[in-house]
């Protein structure tokens, strides 16, 4: 097992001042731009910036105190590693696309957006939609590898396959080599001799995508689904970027939706909500629910139906029903009904006017 105390020349209980010091020191000897084409300094200068990588954080060390071992990821491909060491001591002159930086290879397909307009009712209880969009999809002729069928890609001759070359510099203390991404292969480590004619070797061409969203209950206007590595294709090997789900809830007649929570208006006659009635009140997944409304029910009462709302994103429950009653007053009585009102206004002492009720029509 490495001993990254040993790799820098410090006690194992050094302070954090000495281990920066000792590195310094040892960089400084062993770093590349130092010693151009050494590939034994460079092996060092590798092993001993790992070995601060891992002493120079607390939580590293502690889980290298542990014997814990460490795997090329955890060191180098953590925000914050290697570069910004280098970084931290030498400035921002080392070459780019040194060590500890991924590759840049083929890009990356593109992320794509799209919008998916929904009933409320598909909101809220999931559904499956089809979504489709134009963007760059898999070559099928090379199958995404970019090469002609029956040719594969050869190992670039100026960096070996390495997809870095050495490359020259002017500094204050005269030329200096630094390591760059290779300009022939853009850092990939091959090259592709005979492209697909298809695809001109990119691996991928402009096409119609077709998806299966599988939404969710309980989605709402500006809910964001993702789906990845469903857009755009990438460039021969490299994945495919996301697709976002824009979800929009279409306004629906008979309910209004706030949160979880569902609204839904209801009038009644003013005997109904006189002597009271038994309402059929609409559910969103369908069939209706009865709502006994009592005697003497006044205008804006609210009534809430527990458990009738919308279910509740990526959690357990419903929202409520909340039913809202508006008292109906006529406007539209035929001679009989109007004598009849007229006896009650007269029994309970109201004094409605005696104009012709056509006046007050719309
Ligand atoms: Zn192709
Ligand atoms: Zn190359």
């Amino acid at each position: 097992m490495k001993d990254y105390y040993q790799t820098l020349g410090v006690d194992r209980d050094a302070t954090a001042d000495e281990i920066k010091a000792a590195f310094r020191a040892l960089a400084r000897e062993t770093h590349p731009d130092a010693n151009p084409g050494d590939t034994e300094a460079e092996e060092r200068f590798r092993q001993v910036a790992e070995a601060y990588e891992v002493l120079s954080d607390p939580q590293k060390k502690a889980r290298f105190d542990r014997g814990e071992t460490f795997g090329g990821q955890d060191l180098f491909s953590q925000f914050g590693g290697l570069e910004d060491i280098l970084q931290q001591f030498f400035g921002g002159g080392f070459g780019g696309g040194g060590f500890g930086s991924a590759r840049r290879g083929p890009q990356r397909g593109r992320d794509i957006s799209v919008r998916l307009d929904l009933d409320l009712a598909d909101a809220a209880f999931g559904t499956e939609h089809e979504v489709s969009f134009v963007t760059r999809v898999e070559c099928s002729t090379c199958d995404g590898s970019g090469s002609e069928p029956g040719h594969s890609p050869i190992t670039c001759g100026r960096c070996d396959g390495h997809g870095r070359v050495q490359a020259a510099r002017q500094t204050l203390l005269g030329t200096m080599m630094s390591v760059v991404e290779c300009p022939d292969c853009s850092g990939t480590g091959q090259l592709i001799d005979h492209p697909c004619t298809e695809c001109d070797g990119e691996g991928r061409i402009r096409g119609e995508r077709e998806l299966t969203v599988d939404v969710p209950e309980g989605v709402d206007t500006g809910t964001r689904l993702r789906l990845n590595q469903k857009g755009g294709a990438g460039q021969r090997d490299a994945p495919a970027g996301d697709v976002y789900v824009e979800i929009r809830v279409k306004p629906d007649a008979r309910f209004r939706r706030v949160g979880d929570d569902l609204h839904h208006r209801v009038s009644v006659g003013f005997t109904e909500a006189t002597f009271g009635a038994d309402l059929e009140i609409p559910l969103l997944e369908g069939d209706f629910e009865l709502l006994e409304v009592p005697a003497g029910t006044q205008p804006e009462t609210v009534y809430r139906i527990g458990k009738r709302g919308v279910p509740r994103l990526q959690r357990r429950g419903r929202g409520d029903l909340l039913v809202h009653i508006e008292v109906n007053v006529p406007t539209d009585l035929d001679a009989d009904a109007e004598e009849a009102l007229r006896s009650y206004a007269d029994l309970t002492g109201e004094q409605p006017s005696h104009k012709k009720r056509g006046l007050f029509r719309r």
